[in-house]
């Protein structure tokens, strides 16, 4: 990694990657996550639904609509953590690579490498 240095004091020990795009990045890839895993169109992610209906299968009917529904929210959750993590580590990248704006801690300024 090469250095970063503050334009105004010329320091690089106490910068600080401010993260725009990752926070929104995360936002929006848990959303987005859990509706994929809700509606199970994504890969893997519909197992939850699948397992939860069988499961709620040993009780006819009523009981595999409870096991989609319970088996959809797991699905949704899985969803929304798959996402969220991508969205974080694109988010992080566009920050670092693209926005690549810092904060510095001594001197409070900012700037963009
Ligand atoms: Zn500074």
């Amino acid at each position: 990694m090469d250095e970063i240095v503050c334009p105004k004091c010329g320091r690089s020990d106490k910068l600080f990657l401010i993260s725009t795009i990752q926070k929104i990045g995360t936002a929006v890839g848990g959303g987005v996550g859990s509706i994929a895993g809700y509606f199970g169109r994504g890969s893997g992610v519909c197992a939850g639904a699948v397992i939860g209906a069988r499961i709620g299968s040993i009780v006819p009917g009523v009981g595999t609509v409870a096991g989609i529904a319970v088996g959809g929210l797991a699905g949704a959750f899985a969803g929304f953590f798959t996402g969220a993590a991508i969205g974080n580590y694109v988010g992080r990248y566009i920050d670092k690579n693209v926005i690549a704006q810092y904060r510095c801690g001594r001197c409070n300024a900012t700037f963009n490498r």
